[in-house]
C-alpha cells in the first residue's frame, strides 16, 4: 500500500490539482508544501487514490491529475 495526498493549490501552468505519492522513495522531486497537502490516505495504486480525490473534492474533480514524477504509471495510462 502507498500513501497519497493532493495539492490544495492548482499548478500555476497547467491549472491541475496534482495527486502525489507521499511514500514514494526517496521523495517526489516536485512535492506540495506540507501545509498544502490534503491527505488521501492509503491506496493500493494511484488509480484508486485519484478516484478518492475526485469523490472528495468534486468541485475540482475535472482538474485533478497525477503527478508526472511520483505517479508516472498512472499519468501515462
Ligand atoms: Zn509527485
Amino acid at each position: 500500500m502507498e500513501k497519497y495526498y493532493m495539492n490544495r493549490n492548482e499548478q500555476s501552468d497547467t491549472k491541475d490539482f496534482e495527486v502525489h505519492r507521499s511514500t514514494w522513495s526517496p521523495e517526489c522531486p516536485h512535492p506540495a508544501l506540507p501545509e498544502n497537502r490534503l491527505d488521501l490516505w492509503w491506496h493500493s495504486n494511484c488509480g484508486t487514490a485519484v478516484k478518492k480525490a475526485k469523490e472528495t473534492y468534486t468541485n475540482v474533480a475535472h482538474r485533478i491529475n497525477w503527478c508526472y514524477w511520483c505517479s508516472r504509471e498512472c499519468h501515462t495510462t
